[in-house]
């Protein structure tokens, strides 16, 4: 009982934050820079944290994966909590990593195509990895991931997101690619009219 009022509380803590300081852009975008895109709330970094630990409690995972830049917030409050290495994967090959896994991604927010590049020396099959990721929008990042650990041969357990826009269908292209469990942890049904709505409220 306790435990899902607390949830309900980091439910709300986290709605309440995107309708009041969250701004609907043209396209489907929607600025968060107040609390997590620019601006970090680490108090809300680690709410977050903590209702991904409970949501994934059940896995076994040894390193947290996330991509910079907006992503390593939450990830390494996580994995602060979790006491597990946090890797980012890089959107350039640094002129310093050899050897290194990469693959090419999709970014809906600057329409192009960028590079995701991890280094072989941070994943490889040992690791069961938990990604995290600010926001799901069409998964392309997400779907990057996949194929960094399948390169690696390391296994994806899960990923969570702190906001999912659900209008763009990312979490239907990341089961197709193979992933099992997923958790959002605000779900965006719609931005029409500039208008935040939150799935089932
Ligand atoms: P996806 O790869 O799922 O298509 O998009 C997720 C990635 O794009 C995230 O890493 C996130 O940084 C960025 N992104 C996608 N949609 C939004 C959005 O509405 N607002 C912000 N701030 N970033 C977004």
């Amino acid at each position: 009982m306790e435990e899902s009022i607390k949830q309900i509380k980091t439910f709300k803590l986290l709605n309440n934050r995107i309708l009041q300081e969250g701004v609907c852009l043209d396209g489907g975008v929607l600025k968060v820079d107040v609390f997590i895109n620019h601006q970090i709330d680490p108090y809300l970094m680690k709410q977050v944290s903590i209702e991904f630990i409970k949501r994934f409690a059940d896995l076994k995972i040894n390193k947290i994966l996330t991509v910079e830049a907006s992503g390593i917030a939450p990830a390494v409050m996580l994995g602060y909590l979790m006491e597990l290495p946090v890797v980012f994967a890089k959107k350039r090959k640094p002129s310093t990593m050899s050897d290194m896994y990469q693959t090419v991604v999709h970014s809906f927010t600057k329409n192009e195509d960028s590079a995701l590049v991890v280094s072989k020396d941070y994943l490889t099959e040992k690791d069961h990895v938990l990604f995290v990721d600010d926001f799901l929008a069409f998964g392309n990042a997400g779907c990057g991931i996949v194929d960094l650990c399948r390169q690696a041969g390391a296994t994806v357990e899960g990923m969570g997101f702190i906001i999912e826009k659900e209008f763009q269908h990312g979490r239907e292209a990341l089961k197709r690619a193979g992933v099992t469990r997923i958790e959002s942890l605000a779900i965006v049904e719609s931005l029409e009219g500039n208008r935040i709505k939150f799935k089932g409220i």
